[in-house]
């Protein structure tokens, strides 16, 4: 088991990586005593894989718990759900003493923890996350919250888990590709961080698509240090927390402008973290054999780099709307070199607009 501690002035909690982990967590539970009852929230697939299994566990431990789901998809991450949530948790008679599970991916983590995070003004919350890039990134750090459909993560709130319990095991009934999603953010965190993550990376690429356990624990621990080292120097992401955003700006655009149901979370992102180093290089920092390395590793995972049928105008509108927007000027985070960053780039439209055609 390897535990790191994520430490900030308003909590402190572990992030629990051991494969086979799942099989101990009702007993973990039992003897952390969070709280009365517990209510397991999780999306429709995996509350069928590991849902049902968790509840009857946890009810053998004595535990008082109920398991709810809701559809599995980002198209579902809005507030129809989470309204519906916050009823079936009223209805079932929850008060201050629940503490919700959040078993799932990176939207069952977002609209579990927000669910939490508002439910008779805040509840705990525990972080079991079930796709790589839930265990990689999602699942740290207290971000929070659901889409519009105008707009990624726009309503949400910081709210820190209990605890966050991570068994690499439970990859094994994930899809390819969602292995390739994972690893868009792994990506993003050797280039914003590590560059010797994004040798790991290039070297272990056919261990972790063939699940071999131990090398996909490596990532996820890896991983999991870079996001500690920065939430805990930033957890509001006024500063530095920022950086965890490279790639995010045209990626979350992106995903609106096609459709939630149309491109996952992690193809956009590759492509957003393409179109910031192309960006890089044509602003002066990043070298153009780096960027390219960049854009050949998010190859090598599967991802196709095109943008033919998206369209400038409706890109570049919206980031505009986006959040991170300073003053009216679109600011990137960009790239130095591998492994640096450049935080809050004031960036043209026709800077943006040539990099798109480049790609299409
Ligand atoms: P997801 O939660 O939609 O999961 C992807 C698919 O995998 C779903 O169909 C799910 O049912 C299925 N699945 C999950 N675990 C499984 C398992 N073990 N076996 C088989 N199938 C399984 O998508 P995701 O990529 O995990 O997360 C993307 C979301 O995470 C986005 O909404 C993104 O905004 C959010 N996110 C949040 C943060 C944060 O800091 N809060 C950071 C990064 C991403």
């Amino acid at each position: 088991m390897k535990t790191l501690t994520l430490t900030l002035d308003s909590a402190s909690y572990p992030i629990m990586i051991d494969a086979g982990l799942m099989k101990g967590v009702a007993a973990l539970l039992k003897k952390e005593n969070l709280g009365g009852r517990y209510v397991i929230i999780s999306d429709s697939t995996v509350a069928k894989l590991y849902g049902t299994d968790l509840e009857q566990s946890m009810k053998k431990e004595g535990l008082d718990v109920s398991l709810l789901s809701f559809p599995a998809g980002e198209e579902h991450k809005h507030l129809k759900t989470y309204t519906a949530l916050q009823e079936q948790l009223f209805e079932l008679g929850c008060d201050r003493s629940t503490t919700i599970i959040a078993l799932g991916g990176g939207v069952v983590g977002d609209v579990a923890g927000f669910v939490a995070a508002t439910y008779m003004r805040g509840i705990p919350v525990v972080q079991i996350p079930t796709t790589l890039l839930a265990m990689v990134d999602a699942s740290i750090g207290g971000k929070t919250g659901v889409d519009l459909e105008t707009g990624k993560n726009i309503v949400g709130v910081f709210h820190q888990p209990r605890m966050v319990l991570i068994d690499p095991e439970v990859l094994g009934s994930l899809e390819a590709d969602e292995i390739k999603n994972g690893l868009a953010e792994c990506v993003k965190h050797g280039c914003i961080a590590d560059v010797t993550l994004l040798d790991f990376i290039e070297s272990k690429m056919d261990a972790f698509f063939a699940g071999n356990a131990s090398v996909l624990a490596e990532l996820i621990v890896r991983n999991c240090s870079i996001k500690v080292d920065v939430v805990m120097q930033d957890e509001k992401e006024s500063g530095i927390r920022k950086m965890l955003n490279y790639g995010h700006t045209f990626g979350h655009a992106l995903e609106v402008s096609r459709g939630y149901a149309t491109i996952s979370h992690g193809a956009a992102i590759a492509l957003g973290m393409v179109v910031a180093a192309r960006l890089s290089v044509s602003v002066g920092r990043l070298s153009k054999l780096e960027c390219d390395r960049q854009i050949a590793l998010l190859e090598r995972i599967g991802f196709k780099i095109t943008l033919a049928d998206d369209s400038v105008e409706d890109i570049i509108k919206l980031m505009k709307k986006d959040k991170k927007m300073i003053d009216g000027a679109l600011k990137f985070v960009l790239l130095e070199r591998l492994g640096k960053v450049d935080l809050d780039v004031a960036v043209t439209d026709a800077d943006i607009a040539a990099v798109m055609r480049g790609m299409a």
